[in-house]
């Protein structure tokens, strides 16, 4: 049978630009549709748009950790209007780059929503097509718990575009997302407190890592309170909100930002008309290969709710380009060691197993872990402190995991990521010459393991 396309992705976000670029790239006919955005997620209201504000907040500490090294400054003022705009426009030009990326590599580009008619027929604004392979790259979507008054509350996606920096903002959860604009907003002035309903937040991460973050939240006077949730949200007569606990407690504020997990964006896809089937948690189900229950439908990235990271995305669309159309380069996606910074200030940086995980899996756990206030603030007030840790397996002096909380941690874990993927042990770390002075230095100074 003939189709239109050889390849058609739907969603024009991290995987599915990777995964059509390069299938165009091998010879295959390949389009490309996008309903709302080019670059996706990330590009429009994620990782990028995130790092900026995240840049902006940052200044409030350099403004203030200036006068230790004979600076004087005068107020500093803080515009949102401003810091929104350049981002805007920033957003703008990568939007534009997309754009030329998927025409210049030979993808037709179908700028609407996408539907599916059959597992071989897509109709993208009234008009349908036929592919051999359909690849859905359709992303996720923020979820607000359903509890009365959750239209006043706002998630990540209406964030970005706040006309206003509110005056007191409530943010609900404790993953990435919580941590990192409850960073943004505390740094950049706005009166914040972070719910989050459990113990501790950041499950999942390493124990010793999600208590320092606290702790160091905590110092910057963050308002963190944990075992707390909001049961309603009501609107007040002066336009502010009112949260009302699990607990009774009430607590005012103008902004309530949730921030609880996203769902798979499965909106109108027509996927009734397909032999696609979805897991226990509501994403759809693959295999290794990113094959779904249809034999002719792919799926990655964030609608199969593996690693919801735009470089997780992006090996997976290069594997399905390879594996369709350049088998002989194909190579499976590892999964181990993906190292991952959450960009709360202090950042968190970290790759590989978690002491609690290298535990549970049975490893004769060995603990290296150093705390020290980083070079550059003595000569300030701040008490900051950066915690590094590694995480080794006593018999074979293999490095498991590597974590870090302090500034530029991200930028820090990404070299480590190598090292444990080369299956680095302690001894090739202690034998790695430091650069001095650094706090990077201290990954591979650390000898003498914590008792526990
Ligand atoms: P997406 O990038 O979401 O792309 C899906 C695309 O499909 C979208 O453009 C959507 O409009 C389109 N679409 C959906 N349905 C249809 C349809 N029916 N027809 C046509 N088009 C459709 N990851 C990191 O690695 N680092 C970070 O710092 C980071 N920060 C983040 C911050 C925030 C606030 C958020 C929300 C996410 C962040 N992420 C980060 C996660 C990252 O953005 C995602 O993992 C990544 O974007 C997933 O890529 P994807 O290709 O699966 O989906
Ligand atoms: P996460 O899944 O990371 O965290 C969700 C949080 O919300 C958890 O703390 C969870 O608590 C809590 N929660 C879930 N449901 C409820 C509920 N009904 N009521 C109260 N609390 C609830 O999701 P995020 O939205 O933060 O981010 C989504 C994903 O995007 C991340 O997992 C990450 O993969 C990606 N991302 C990556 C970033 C990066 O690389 N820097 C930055 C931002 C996002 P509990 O622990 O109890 O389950």
């Amino acid at each position: 049978m003939n189709y239109d396309f050889d390849l058609f992705v739907i969603g024009a976000g991290s995987g599915g630009v990777r995964a059509a670029r390069f299938a165009a790239g091998f010879g295959a006919k390949v389009a490309v549709a996008e309903s709302r955005y080019l670059g996706g997620t990330c590009v429009n209201v994620g990782c990028v748009p995130k790092k900026l504000l995240v840049y902006g907040a940052h200044f409030a500490e350099d403004f203030e950790q200036a006068h230790g090294f004979g600076w004087t400054l005068g107020e500093a003022q803080f515009d949102w209007p401003t810091l929104i705009a350049n981002k805007n426009r920033e957003i703008e030009r990568l939007n534009g780059i997309y754009r030329n990326l998927l025409v210049s590599s030979g993808v037709k580009l179908l700028e609407g929503h996408a539907r599916f008619v059959d597992a071989h027929h897509v109709e993208v604004d009234g008009q349908r097509y036929s592919a051999e392979r359909v690849l859905i790259a359709t992303g996720g979507w923020p979820q607000i718990p359903d509890i009365p008054g959750r239209e006043h509350a706002i998630t990540s996606n209406e964030a970005f575009f706040l006309e206003q920096l509110p005056k007191r903002v409530l943010v609900v959860g404790g993953g990435y997302i919580a941590v990192e604009f409850a960073g943004i907003f505390h740094g950049l002035g706005a009166q914040t407190t972070l719910l989050y309903r459990r113990e501790l937040f950041l499950r999942g991460f390493d124990g010793s890592v999600r208590k320092h973050l606290a702790e160091e939240l905590t110092k910057r006077g963050l308002d963190l309170q944990f075992n707390a949730d909001i049961a309603r949200i009501d609107k007040q007569a002066d336009g502010s909100l009112l949260a009302t606990l699990k607990d009774g407690r009430t607590l005012s504020a103008d902004c309530i930002f949730y921030a609880t997990g996203r769902r798979p964006m499965l909106d109108n896809l027509g996927l009734e008309n397909t032999g696609v089937a979805l897991n226990k948690d509501g994403f759809i189900q693959v295999d290794e290969q990113f094959q779904t229950s249809d034999p002719s439908i792919l799926a990655l990235g964030d609608v199969i709710g593996r690693v919801q990271l735009t470089p997780v995305a992006l090996a997976e669309g290069m594997a399905v380009a390879r594996r369709l159309f350049k088998p002989e380069q194909y190579r499976p996606v590892d999964y181990q060691h993906i190292p991952t910074a959450v960009f709360s200030l202090p950042n968190i940086g970290t790759v590989g197993l978690s002491e609690e995980q290298a535990r549970e899996q049975g490893h004769d756990v060995q603990v290296f872990e150093s705390r020290f206030r980083p070079m550059k603030l003595t000569l300030t007030e701040c008490q900051e402190r950066t915690l590094m840790k590694l995480v080794v397996d006593a018999k074979t002096d293999k490095v498991l995991g590597c974590h870090m909380v302090g500034p530029d941690a991200g930028e820090i874990v990404q070299g480590l990521a190598v090292a444990l993927k080369a299956g680095a042990t302690k001894q090739l770390f202690d034998e790695t010459i430091g650069v001095h002075p650094t706090a990077a230095e201290e990954f591979v100074t650390m000898r003498t393991p914590v008792d526990r």
